[in-house]
């Protein structure tokens, strides 16, 4: 993602009702940041948010955080959020995901979704990638046991990197399609930013769903 630095940004996403603000103080307690005992499911790299957004407006029983590394991002997604409308089951985190076990107890979240990660192409980046070994031993630690993670990308390099990392790291990949769109897997598909602006140019979306 191409990165403008955006003045005042980082007051707007520190001043929104959205943002939580000490997200390591909320480790292990999250259902009372929501005042719910209602499952918790995180969008890790969230970007300007309309696929959690939407997710949050579309199921007020789940309760949903959305991470994002830059706040001339993450500003975006809460400019673009009504002022009228509430959606108490909705917040947003500043954060490295690397960090993600300092803010998530074991077994904390419910599922994590990773649409469009950041493909990180060369092999000495391959670490950094969200698919790799050390960020699955993260979601190893704070996704419940018999928790799902949701991967969509167009990117084919990352999804057939990410095919192969997955098993190797003791995942099962449940489901997966090279072809979302046209494949069954299609059905209650929420679509990102990335996947309206790369699906419209005719690049087909890959998609898998794994677990352990
Ligand atoms: N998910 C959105 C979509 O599909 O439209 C945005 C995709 S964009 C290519 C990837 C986003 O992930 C960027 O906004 C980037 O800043 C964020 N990101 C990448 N690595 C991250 C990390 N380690 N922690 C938090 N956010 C990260």
């Amino acid at each position: 993602m191409r990165l403008r630095n955006i003045r005042g940004a980082g007051e707007v996403v520190s001043n929104s009702e959205y943002t939580v603000k000490e997200p390591r103080d909320k480790k292990g307690s999250w259902n009372q940041v929501f005042d719910s005992e209602n499952p918790l499911y995180i969008e890790i790299g969230m970007g300007k948010g309309k696929f959690i957004t939407t997710l949050a407006r579309e199921n007020p029983n789940i309760n949903y955080i959305g991470i994002e590394r830059y706040t001339s991002v993450l500003v975006r997604a809460i400019e673009k959020l009504n002022q009228e409308e509430k959606l108490p089951n909705l917040r947003f985190i500043c954060m490295d995901a690397g960090e993600i076990e300092d803010v998530f107890d074991t077994g904390e979240v419910d599922r994590i979704y990773l649409n469009f990660s950041d493909p990180w192409p060369k092999d000495r980046h391959a670490k950094r990638r969200l698919t790799s070994k050390r960020f699955l031993e993260r979601y190893n630690k704070i996704l419940r046991k018999d928790g799902f993670i949701e991967f969509k990308t167009d990117n084919d390099g990352l999804f057939e990197f990410s095919m192969e990392e997955i098993p190797e790291a003791g995942w099962n990949i449940v489901e997966s399609t090279w072809d979302l769109h046209n494949s069954s897997m299609v059905e209650g598909n929420v679509m990102t930013e990335y996947e309206e602006k790369f699906s419209a140019k005719g690049n087909p979306i890959h998609k898998l769903i794994c677990n352990r």
